[in-house]
Parts: structure tokens; sequence; C-alpha cells
């Protein structure tokens, strides 16, 4: 499952059936958080994605799996601490230079 190219930066939104889940408000992040199924695999990955428009360089986005039973529950404010609580997580963006690369531990989502 793993060799999927959902699990193979540079990623293509057209791999993904994309549902959204809401918009993070926390500290005024305006967070959009979505899912996205792979039309390959079948993987289900968690999506956060914020950008500060004042800002250059400060685009990133954060993606991990989740299962479906906790997709199903997923609400916009609990996204990044569900991806910090995974073993990894992918992030990138403009913020990061990268088109995306393992991370884990804490997130940084706020400027
Ligand atoms: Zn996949």
């Amino acid at each position: 499952m793993s060799d999927c190219r959902c699990f193979n930066p540079p990623f293509d939104y057209q791999d993904y059936d994309t549902s959204p889940v809401g918009t993070d408000m926390t500290n005024g992040r305006y967070g959009e958080v979505t899912l996205k199924t792979c039309k390959h695999c079948g993987t289900i990955w968690l999506n956060y994605h914020v950008e500060y428009e004042s800002y250059t360089a400060s685009g990133r986005w954060f993606r991990g799996p989740i299962s479906r039973a906790d997709a199903t529950k997923m609400a916009p404010e609990s996204a990044i601490a569900y991806l910090e609580r995974l073993p990894w997580y992918f992030a990138g963006g403009s913020y990061f230079r990268s088109c995306g690369e393992r991370w884990s531990g804490p997130i940084h989502a706020d400027l």
C-alpha cells in the first residue's frame, strides 16, 4: 500500500476524491480541512491547509492517513491534534519550500 502514489510526493489532486470537513477557526487560522480518498488504494488522508495571505511563503499543508471510522467523526478543530498523534504525517508548502516530506510531532499551523 505504501508503494502507492499517495504515499510518494509530489501529490496530484487528480488522484483523490475530496470531501470537505470544514474550516478550523482556532487562533483565526481559517485552516481548510478536507478528506482525500485515494482513487488507487482507497487510503483516506486527512488534509490540513493554511495560508496567510499577507505573508509570502506562509502556505503550508499537512496530511496523514486516517481510518474511515475516525474520518466520519472528524471535526475541523480536531484535525491538527489528530495529525500530531500519528506516527508520521506529510508536511509541505511554500513555508517549508517542499512538495511533501515525512514529519512527526508538533505542528506549527500559526504564523
Ligand atoms: Zn493510494
